[in-house]
């Protein structure tokens, strides 16, 4: 996928700092933070969607959330709280069409989303 932002990203095509390699996923500062700490993880893999991952992504869908929580927790704002989302497709608002998850904190976040 030459044309995937993501895909450039975790093949270092694009530079970005990454917050976490491993195998299976990387981890980098979202460019257009939306609270005081804003982490993207994505797996090196292209998925599209969440609604395209399939039982073949069951390991590497785990990966994300556990990778998750260890940077929270690395970056130190796990006690305090934190929220991941994974926004899927148009009305989830979904703008970059690989799997991704946001891990957002350092702030009071409010429910519902809009
Ligand atoms: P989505 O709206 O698809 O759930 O989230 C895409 C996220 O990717 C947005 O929060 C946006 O700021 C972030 N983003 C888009 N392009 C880049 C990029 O080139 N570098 C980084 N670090 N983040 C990006
Ligand atoms: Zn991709």
């Amino acid at each position: 996928m030459n044309d995937c932002i993501f895909c450039s990203i975790a093949n270092r095509q694009i530079p970005a700092e990454l917050i976490v390699e491993t195998d299976t996923l990387v981890a980098f500062h979202d460019l257009n933070p939306q609270a005081p700490q804003h982490v993207l993880l994505i797996p090196k893999k292209h998925i599209a969607t969440l609604d395209g991952a399939g039982d073949e992504d069951r390991a590497v869908l785990g990966d994300l959330l556990l990778a998750a929580a260890e940077i929270a927790r690395r970056l130190g704002f796990a006690e305090a709280g934190y929220r991941t989302v994974i926004n899927c497709n148009q009305n989830g608002g979904q703008s970059v069409y690989h799997l991704h998850v946001h891990v957002l904190g350092g702030r009071a976040l409010e429910w519902p989303p809009g």
